[in-house]
C-alpha cells in the first residue's frame, strides 16, 4: 500500500481531470487512479502522471501498455472531445442523494462519522465527483477516494462500473478487498442512490435496501430529508 506517499496536491487532480476529461485516458471510465508513467521515485511530476481506471493502471504496471502509448493517451485521451461514460447529473438540477430511506438535496457531506466525512459529493460542470473514505473492521485499513480518484493502492479496492444496468443508468460498486466494507452507487433518473457498510472505530454502519441505517445492529434512523445542509447525517 502506498500510504507513505505524499498525497497529490489538489491542483493535480484538477489538472489531470481536465486533461483526461473526467475519465480513464484509455477507456473513459470515470473512477480512476493516478499512474506514474516513469514509476514512482519519491516525487509527483504532473508531466508523467496520467489518469487510468484500475484495470488499465494494472495493465500499465505490467508493461502491457507501453510508456509511449501512455504519453500519447495523455495528450489524446479517450474522452478527448466529449465524456462517453456518464457519471453525470444535469447542471440545472439539484444534486439529490438517497442513502437508505433518507434524502439529501444539495448536501455536500451526506454522511459523516465521528467528525470525519465518509461520503462527500459535489459536481464540476455536469460531472458528479465523489469523495469517500473506507475503513476496515480493524480500523486500520483505510482507502480514500478524492473526487473520483483513488489515493491508495488500487489493488486494495475492487471497483466495478457499468452503465444501463437494470433500472439504473449507472452502477458503481466499490469494495475493500477481503473485507466487508463496500459502497454501491446507482444513478437513477439523475439522482444518486447509495448503500453500503461502513466501519469506523469498530462500529458498523449498515445502510440497507429497506431504507434503514443500522448502527451496530441496532435500528438507528430513516426517513430523514435534508435540504441544503452542510452535513446530512453525523454520527
Ligand atoms: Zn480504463
Amino acid at each position: 500500500m502506498s500510504k507513505h506517499r505524499p498525497p497529490y496536491p489538489i491542483e493535480y487532480y484538477q489538472a489531470l481531470r481536465k486533461e483526461a476529461n473526467f475519465g480513464c485516458a484509455k477507456c473513459g471510465v470515470p473512477i480512476v487512479t493516478i499512474h506514474h508513467i516513469e514509476g514512482y521515485e519519491g516525487e509527483h511530476h504532473l508531466r508523467e502522471l496520467i489518469m487510468l481506471c484500475k484495470e488499465h493502471h494494472s495493465q500499465a504496471d505490467q508493461g502491457l501498455i507501453t510508456k509511449e502509448e501512455l504519453y500519447v493517451l495523455k495528450t489524446n485521451p479517450f474522452n478527448e472531445a466529449s465524456v462517453k461514460h456518464k457519471l453525470q447529473v444535469s447542471p440545472a438540477k439539484d444534486i439529490v442523494v438517497h442513502i437508505g430511506g433518507n434524502t439529501f438535496v444539495e448536501t455536500p457531506v451526506p454522511l459523516q462519522l465521528h467528525g470525519e466525512p465518509i461520503i462527500s459529493v459535489r459536481r464540476e460542470g455536469s460531472e458528479v465527483l465523489f469523495s469517500l473514505t473506507l475503513y476496515g473492521k480493524d480500523g486500520d485499513t483505510r482507502v480514500k477516494m478524492v473526487d473520483n480518484v483513488w489515493e491508495a493502492d488500487a489493488s486494495l479496492v475492487d471497483v466495478r462500473y457499468s452503465e444501463d444496468t437494470g433500472n439504473a443508468d449507472v452502477w458503481l460498486s466499490i469494495k475493500l478487498e477481503d473485507s466487508e466494507p463496500y459502497i454501491e452507487v446507482r444513478v437513477i433518473d439523475g439522482e444518486l442512490h447509495l448503500k453500503g457498510r461502513f466501519y469506523l472505530r469498530g462500529n458498523l454502519l449498515d445502510v440497507r435496501d429497506d431504507g434503514s441505517f443500522v448502527l451496530n445492529q441496532q435500528m438507528y434512523f430513516r426517513g430523514i430529508t435534508a435540504i441544503k445542509c452542510g452535513v446530512g447525517i453525523a454520527i
